[in-house]
């Protein structure tokens, strides 16, 4: 017995001699059209475009599938709920969902094959956040680390999550004494709930989103998370309070919705990406993600402790450069740089 792994739009695994295979996160439909199962490890759209599609087995916590859902206004098909830390059996393989950070729902997947223990982190996040658990270490022994790179450069810095909210929080403070109404733009899906809960749980203001936020922001409040939010497509331009009304927006978003434009306003993004571009159309640019930084990479791998490691997204190579460095383990990209995803497809 034997099991091979590669990347082709997707980490594909090969099992022989059944000659069974399975895809984890396909970034097209076709990729996993041939494929025995298909695993999605969460909703973000980079990971989970299989989702929607009658003739292929998917499996997926049950929270990814519905913020899948809320996110592209798309329905998921054909899929089977697994739980986070229970292990079951696709096709012969035992396999199981852990805890991933980053977002709702988010999995980390340990495959038990015969032959080698795998794991692929998808996109992590190693803090507790008040929306998210830190990334679980798997508790069996892994062969294969196969980890997402997504900020995984020695120089790329952010400062603790902990830090950056403050500077967020200081920053909506004085514009909202000034009578500036604070308009932030960040990814609607995992930043924008963290940083809601964080808002309302430290100031007494009335956050306002688009509809498409405020339906993923229902599912974060069916599972428990108390967040309180108003959609700002159902307001009328007289209600908006300049002294105590902030406006998230998605991160891509350049316009101004048109019941802004009678309003002082102060305009501020948050992304990890802040920490390598100047982001000069926004008064303030705030470092803050959802994705583990070098350093939380670096000690995840550490703690999982594997005998070789495979990266992924953004950047792949440096931080494979990093692991062989740091931790005199084998590491490599999966896959070759000349298949390097865009920008885009990292978030
Ligand atoms: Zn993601
Ligand atoms: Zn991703």
């Amino acid at each position: 017995m034997t099991t091979l792994f590669k990347y082709d739009k997707g980490i594909k695994f090969l099992k022989k001699p059944e000659n069974l295979t399975l895809i984890a996160d396909p970034t097209t439909v076709k990729a996993a059209e041939n494929c025995d199962a298909t695993l999605i490890t969460h909703a973000h759209t980079d990971h989970s475009l299989a989702f929607p599609n009658e003739g292929i087995r998917v499996y997926s916590t049950e929270i990814a599938s519905q913020l899948f859902e809320s996110l592209t206004a798309r329905k998921t098909r054909n899929t089977k709920f697994i739980e986070l830390e229970k292990t079951i059996n696709i096709n012969d393989v035992e396999v199981k969902f852990i805890p991933a950070g980053h977002l709702l729902g988010a999995a980390q997947i340990v495959f038990y094959f015969d032959d080698l223990t795998i794991c692929y982190t998808g996109d992590i996040s190693t803090d507790k956040m008040i929306t998210v658990p830190k990334a679980a270490v798997p508790e069996d022994e892994v062969d294969i680390l196969i980890t997402e790179a997504t900020y995984g450069k020695g120089d790329l810095f952010f400062d603790s999550r902990e830090r950056i909210k403050t500077s967020i929080l200081k920053w909506v403070a004085e514009n909202l004494q000034k009578n500036k109404v604070p308009v932030i733009n960040m990814g609607h899906l995992g930043p924008a709930q963290e940083i809601i809960a964080y808002l309302n749980e430290m100031l007494s203001v009335d956050i306002y989103c688009d509809n498409r936020t405020s339906e993923i922001n229902k599912i974060y409040q069916k599972e428990g998370h108390n967040l309180q939010w108003n959609r700002f497509d159902l307001l009328n331009d007289s209600e908006l309070k300049d002294e105590r009304s902030v406006v998230l927006l998605p991160r891509a978003a350049k316009e101004i919705p048109e019941f802004l434009k009678s309003h002082k306003i102060s305009r501020g993004i948050v992304t990890g990406q802040a920490s390598r571009f100047a982001y000069s159309s926004f008064e303030q640019a705030f470092p803050f993600s959802m994705h583990a930084n070098c350093n939380e990479l670096l000690e995840h791998v550490k703690a999982v402790n594997p005998q070789k490691v495979y990266t992924l997204y953004g950047f792949d190579s440096d931080f494979a450069a990093i692991v062989r460095q740091k931790l005199k383990l084998f590491a490599r990209p999966i896959k070759m740089p000349k298949n390097r995803l865009t920008l885009e497809e990292f978030l």
